[in-house]
Order: C-alpha cells, then sequence, then structure tokens
C-alpha cells in the first residue's frame, strides 16, 4: 500500500499541493508569524498564485480564513500590498491583529489627524510597511492613486468584494471604481475576496472589477462547526430563556426585525440576568458604536440587533446567533448565522418561527416599493426560507443545495439530524382548514378560523351568523396550537395565502384546488411540542468542562487583562482556540507553548510567560485535567478514531492528540497499531530510519526531513515512542 492510501486516515492539508520553494517559505512565515502549523482549504493555492504574480477570486465562507491568503503574500511579495477594506472597524481590527504579529500595517483612515497621515506617508515611502489598508473612497481618489503610483506595490487585494454588486444588500457605489486599478497598475497582481455564495454576485465581481483573468478558487460553504436549530414560536421569550440558559457567559446575537422590539428584548434579558446591549439604525452613532466597541472588547455580552448589526462583525468568539424574527431569504439567515463561530469552534444557530413571522413579511413584501419583477423574486427567496423551516430534509443539506453545492449525506449535526422528524398524514385536517377559509368567505385571520373549527360560540362568531356554518365545531379532534401549527404550514406551503388589500385574513390559492378536489395527499412534519424531554445541549456550552472551568477563567482573565493594556479586543491578544489548546495540552515551558497553534515567534515572546505562569500556577489542579484527557483519549483511539476525529472530539489541536498519543504509548496504556492505522509498508519504512544508527534512539527531529509533507510530525513520536517502549520492556 502507498502513501496516497494514506489520505483517507490522516488529514494533511499541506500533500495536497505539491512543495514548492516558495510554498516551503509560506509555510515557515505561517508558523513563524502566525504560529499555525498547517494551511486550510484553498489557503495554500491561493497564496502560490497570487505571489507569484496572478489574480485571483477567492470565495470562502466566514471564518475559512481570508486574511492570511493575503497577508501571507504580503510578506512574501516585495513591495507593498494594499487591503481594500470597507468599514474602519474592520481595518483597525486587522491592523490590530497584525501589529500584535509584529507585521508593519496601517490603516489610512479620516479620523487620522493630518499630522498623523503625513506620518504614515513618509513610512510608506521609506519602504517600512507591509500592509496598507483603505477604504475603496480613499483610495480612489486620484491624489491617493497618483502617491501609490510613486510606490512599489506588490499586491491589491479587495476584501468583502460583493460591495460591488448592485444586485446584494451590501452595495457600495465606491467599489464600482476598482475597476481603474486593472488599467493603473497593470503589472500588479490584484484578487477580490469575500463570503458571498450566490453566482450572480460572483459574476458581477468578475465584470466590474477586471478580473477575467483571475483563477477562481471556489471553497465549500459549508459551515461544519454551526448547529442549526430552528423551532415553533410559541412563547419566544420564554423559549429564548431557555435557549440562552445553557449559554451563560457566552457572547452571541440575536436578531428582531424591529427598532422597538430589539429595545424591549434587550433590557427584558437585561433583567432576567443576562447582560444584554441594543444595536439598530435608530439610536444616535455614537452610542451604536459604543455598544459595538463592548460587544468587541467584553466577553459573554449579547447583542440584540436588528439587521444595521452586520457586516464588520469580525468578533470570532460569537457563540450563537439566535432569530426571534424570520429573515427575509436563505442568503440573509446564511449570512446572519455565519456570525456565530468565526473561529472555528462550536457554534449554534437558533430560531423560532411562526405564523405571524410569514404574515408580517409578506406584508412587507407588499407594501415594498419596486416592480413586480422584483417583488416576484423577494417572493421567491422568501419561499426558500420557508420551505427550510418546514422541511423535512437535513437543514444543512436544504441550505448549501439552495447555493448550488451538494450535501450527499445528512449532516448528523441539526435539529433535524438529532431529533429527527415526525410527519403525519395531514390531509383530511387540511381540508378542513381550507373549507373553514372558503365558507366563511376569506376573509379572517386566523384566530377566528380556529375558533370556527372547535366550535367556540362567542361573539364574533354570532355576529358573523358563523355558528351555521357546516364546519363549524368539525376540528375538534385538534388541539387550537394544532391548528394554528397547520395554518402556518399551509401559508408557508402556498396552499393558502394572506389577503393584503383586505383585512389580512386567510384566502385559497390556485395550489390548494388539487387537495381540495382530494386528488393529493399531504404529509406535514409535527412541531416537536416545547414540552418534549429537552435535546441534549448542544456542543457549545460544553466547550469547557466543568473541572476545566477554573483554569479556564484564569486564562481568559489574563487575556482580558493584557486586551486593555495593549487597547485591543482580547482575541487579537489569542482566539479562543488558542487558549483551549493551552487547557488542554498544558504546555510547560516556552518551547511547548511555541507549538500551541496560534502562538507565534512574537506572541511567544510577549506573552507566553505570563500564560505559562497561569498555567503552572494551579499545579495541584491540572494534571488532573491532562490525566482525565489521557484516560478520555486513550478510550477514543482504541474505539478506532483517527487523530483528527480525536482533536474535533476532545477540542483540541491534532499535534496535541500526538503527543498525548505518543505518551500513552511511551508508557504502553495504548498500542501503535490502536493509535495509528499506518500501512505496512510505510511503518517499516519509518522504523528502518529510527533504527538506521547505532545505539540510541535518534530524536525525531534527526528523521522529520526524510517523511516531510508525506506524514505529519506527530506520527514519527508516535512510532518512536512504540520502538522505545519495546526496548524498554
Ligand atoms: P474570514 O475572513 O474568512 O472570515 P479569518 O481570516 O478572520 O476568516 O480567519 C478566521 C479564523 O481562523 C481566524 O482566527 C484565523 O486566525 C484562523 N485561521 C485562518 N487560517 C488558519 C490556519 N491555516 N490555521 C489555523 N487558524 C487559521
Ligand atoms: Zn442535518
Amino acid at each position: 500500500m502507498g502513501v496516497a492510501d494514506l489520505t483517507g486516515r490522516l488529514t494533511y492539508n499541506a500533500r495536497l499541493v505539491p512543495e514548492t520553494p516558495m510554498l516551503d517559505q509560506a509555510q515557515r512565515i505561517l508558523k513563524d508569524v502566525f504560529g499555525y502549523d498547517a494551511f486550510r482549504g484553498n489557503q495554500a493555492a491561493i497564496i502560490e498564485r497570487v505571489a507569484s504574480g496572478g489574480d485571483a477570486l477567492v470565495l470562502m465562507p466566514t471564518g475559512g480564513g481570508k486574511s492570511l491568503c493575503y497577508q501571507v503574500p504580503a510578506l512574501l511579495r516585495d513591495g507593498l500590498t494594499v487591503v481594500v477594506s470597507p468599514l474602519i472597524a474592520l481595518m483597525d481590527d486587522q491592523v490590530a491583529t497584525l501589529d500584535e504579529l509584529g507585521v508593519p500595517a496601517v490603516a489610512l483612515n479620516s479620523t487620522l489627524s493630518a499630522e498623523a497621515q503625513r506620518e504614515i506617508a513618509d513610512r510608506l515611502r521609506q519602504g517600512e510597511i507591509k500592509l496598507l489598508y483603505l477604504a475603496p473612497e480613499r483610495l480612489v481618489q486620484p491624489r491617493m492613486l497618483a502617491f501609490l503610483q510613486r510606490l512599489p506595490i506588490g499586491l491589491f487585494a479587495i476584501d468583502e468584494a460583493h460591495c460591488v454588486s448592485q444586485w446584494g444588500h451590501d452595495f457600495r457605489p465606491e467599489y464600482l471604481q476598482l475597476g481603474q486599478l486593472a488599467e493603473l497598475f497593470p503589472n500588479v497582481p490584484r484578487m477580490a475576496l469575500t463570503a458571498t455564495a450566490d453566482m450572480r454576485t460572483r459574476e458581477e465581481m468578475v465584470q466590474r472589477l477586471h478580473l477575467q483573468n483571475a483563477e477562481r478558487f471556489l471553497s465549500s460553504f459549508d459551515r461544519p462547526n454551526i448547529f442549526y436549530r430552528i423551532v415553533a414560536k410559541d412563547q419566544p421569550r420564554k423559549q429564548l430563556l431557555g435557549f440562552l440558559a445553557e449559554r451563560r457567559g457566552d457572547a452571541g446575537i440575536v436578531y428582531c426585525l424591529s427598532r422597538k422590539k430589539v429595545e424591549e428584548v434587550a433590557s427584558f434579558l437585561s433583567e432576567q440576568g443576562f447582560p444584554a446591549l441594543p444595536y439598530h439604525a435608530g439610536l444616535a452613532n455614537d452610542l451604536r458604536a459604543y455598544h459595538q466597541k463592548r460587544f468587541l472588547n467584553e466577553e459573554g455580552l449579547i447583542m440584540v440587533a436588528t439587521i444595521a448589526f452586520g457586516m464588520g462583525i469580525d468578533k470570532p468568539n460569537v457563540r450563537f446567533v439566535a432569530h426571534l424574527d424570520l429573515p427575509k431569504s436563505l442568503e440573509a439567515y446564511y449570512q446572519e448565522t455565519g456570525r456565530a463561530g468565526r473561529d472555528g469552534l462550536p457554534a449554534d444557530a437558533w430560531m423560532a418561527y411562526g405564523l405571524q413571522d410569514v404574515l408580517l413579511l409578506k406584508q412587507m413584501l407588499s407594501n415594498s416599493e419596486g416592480d413586480e419583477r422584483h417583488k416576484r423574486i423577494e417572493q421567491h427567496k422568501l419561499d426558500a426560507m420557508l420551505s427550510l423551516c418546514e422541511e423535512t430534509r437535513c437543514r444543512r443539506q436544504t441550505l448549501l443545495a439552495y447555493f448550488d453545492e451538494e450535501l450527499p449525506q445528512p449532516c448528523g449535526h441539526c435539529d433535524i439530524c438529532t431529533d429527527g422528524v415526525q410527519t403525519w398524514d395531514a390531509t383530511e385536517p387540511a381540508r378542513l382548514a381550507l373549507s373553514a377559509i372558503y365558507r366563511s368567505g376569506q376573509r379572517y385571520g386566523v384566530g377566528h378560523l380556529v375558533d370556527l373549527l372547535l366550535g367556540r360560540d362567542n361573539e364574533k362568531v354570532r355576529a358573523a351568523g358563523h355558528q351555521h356554518l357546516s364546519v363549524f365545531g368539525a376540528g375538534k379532534q385538534l388541539s387550537e396550537n394544532e391548528w394554528r401549527t397547520l395554518y402556518r404550514q399551509l401559508v408557508a406551503r402556498g396552499l393558502a395565502d394572506v389577503d393584503l388589500e383586505g383585512f389580512g385574513g386567510l384566502r385559497l390559492t390556485e395550489a390548494c384546488r388539487p387537495l381540495l378536489r382530494g386528488e393529493v395527499t399531504l404529509e406535514l412534519r409535527r412541531d416537536l411540542s416545547t414540552k418534549a424531554p429537552k435535546p441534549a445541549a448542544s456542543a457549545a456550552s460544553q466547550l469547557v468542562r466543568g473541572e476545566e472551568r477554573e483554569l479556564w477563567e484564569a486564562l481568559r482573565a489574563l487575556r482580558r487583562k493584557l486586551a486593555e493594556e495593549h487597547s485591543v479586543p482580547p482575541y487579537v491578544i489569542f482566539p479562543d482556540a488558542t487558549l483551549l489548546e493551552m487547557l488542554r495540552s498544558q504546555p510547560r515551558s516556552l518551547a511547548d507553548m511555541a507549538q500551541v497553534s496560534g502562538v507565534g515567534a512574537r506572541k511567544l515572546e510577549r506573552y507566553g510567560e505570563a500564560f505559562l505562569e497561569v498555567l503552572g500556577g494551579g499545579a495541584g489542579e491540572a494534571p488532573r485535567v491532562v490525566t482525565d484527557l489521557r484516560h478520555e483519549l486513550v478510550s477514543l483511539a482504541r474505539a478506532g478514531m483517527t487523530p483528527a476525529q480525536i482533536a474535533r472530539q476532545l477540542n483540541c489541536g491534532e499535534k496535541s492528540v500526538y503527543n498525548l498519543l505518543a505518551e500513552s504509548i511511551a508508557s504502553q496504556q495504548l498500542s501503535l497499531e490502536q493509535a495509528l492505522d499506518l500501512p505496512e509498508e510505510l511503518l517499516g519504512e519509518i522504523q528502518d530510519a529510527f533504527l538506521d544508527g547505532e545505539g540510541e534512539l535518534p530524536p525525531v527531529t534527526e528523521v522529520a526531513a526524510l517523511f516531510a509533507g508525506r506524514v505529519p510530525e506527530g506520527v514519527l513520536h508516535c512510532v518512536r515512542a512504540a520502538l522505545q517502549a519495546e526496548f524498554e520492556s
């Protein structure tokens, strides 16, 4: 069996791209500057393309790692990399992050004094700066263009490039002018990056930015770490509290449709002991900016917001996004939920949805400006959103299918996959519900219709003489809630509609005729009762286990303190994933610390000691955590999980998994065969390499070069540990 057969077992990104000197160098930058071990997904190929002077169009989901795609080439190429970014907040965040890494970067924006701007211009002329962040309107000023033409420019990176599309909701007219870069800087490579998935926007970017020669890098738009759940709206506030109860201390966003509701929900949550802030376009500018800043800088805050809170929320550790109202389209839903879990750690997308949502959105649609064609498109988008809510198919499959991506298997990580769906034959009740609409004259709302079906003899019913209708009292086999659900589903499926010109009553549509005539049957999903046993808490709330909590909080406290000292958000010091890995791998020395993913040379020097001290401080506690972890790891490995799977399961880096595997092999808790599934030939080759010399086994570093790019170094550690154990026994 050859090495190629390994691909299924060992995920090792760097092997996907052939080694070249440029990539070698890129790898070194990745490790030394950014502290990461391997490129993800398309990163290596993209970097190779632009670093060698080609244009690129990069389509990658939020959290996919777009920034590295231009930051690494910026360090590989001579001259200055100009990054076009639409928002000052985004630029400041990136510059702060680069600053912490020791990379010379600046943002030129209108908030700087003339003096400060002159100083930056000087540094640019001296060639002291590698990355310059600019807003598009600033870049296309003739003076700025002339200034840049006199500098050696290595690369243009256009971030959030979908802003060039008039079609999308983030349209920025200034982006249209970026097309001229092609003529003004014919020899400078240009790349456009976006997390927007739809085809139409994609083509518009190529046209308007003159990227006809750009190589396209399309990643999967799946966000595997997000757990999707959509529940039927019943008592929304109570349901929201239930959802939040398992997520105390986590940062998240709660989206509402109206400003009024934002205010109400924010104060409700605060009263209930959840720190929450409102955010909407009606707030004074400085208050809005203040709330945004607090959200970024503090931990565990909940932002209750309208969709005005959107692009530019770069906070990587947003642990959940909750919707109390239905978004208008799947594009919007994908984008809004996508703000959760940028850091790749488990996150939740939760939504409560009910009939009122559907009615409200339909109403807004019919009142909106715009021609018929436009309205029809919006209607289709809403229908797609509704079908996500009512579908019996895996949420992720439905969502990705909408973006033309096929997920062959149900995802196993959404409410439908984990809880299952129950469907029932709703043909007869649906016909009854439709006939109640018809018999009462197609002008009443759901409340009255349900009263009719249940035979409630009230004033409104009497006034209309409806107690004499044949449907009166004909629906006692279902409860009020069940009828409401049924009406919601009929509207969502387009079998009934709202009369928007009249009083908002329900009426029949053409589509319901076959059902009324008995030509088709109707299968509907049952709403899970809110009283049903609670499904297991999602992974997000289990990020840190009970016994680790204390040390985790200590690490976060140190990070907070350092962040304040440096006036940056905490995640700029270290992302959560890095802190988690410290917690799990328990580095004991600066050398160990350097192995932790996200600890580059500069940060090691600045913060390594301080974090080691915290880790060492709880000496009584800490080793127990490691022992527990090792115990768990041994059982997972025995159960046949690969190192990558174990890493995911235990929420730690693969490197740490290999280290622990090697330790467990050395202490003979685990055999090499249990730990790794290596092809015999390759195993023999590695063993030979270790046994080649005389006497002592050589250290891994001595044989590493022989296997570079073929197996992760951790494999070598494991094999060596096995040989060692053999010698000693
Ligand atoms: P995007 O801009 O595509 O939303 P970012 O560039 O902000 O994503 O990256 C998301 C997170 O992933 C960041 O915390 C970043 O440091 C991290 N990241 C990116 N590439 C890698 C990598 N190759 N290895 C480890 N972490 C990475
Ligand atoms: Zn699923």
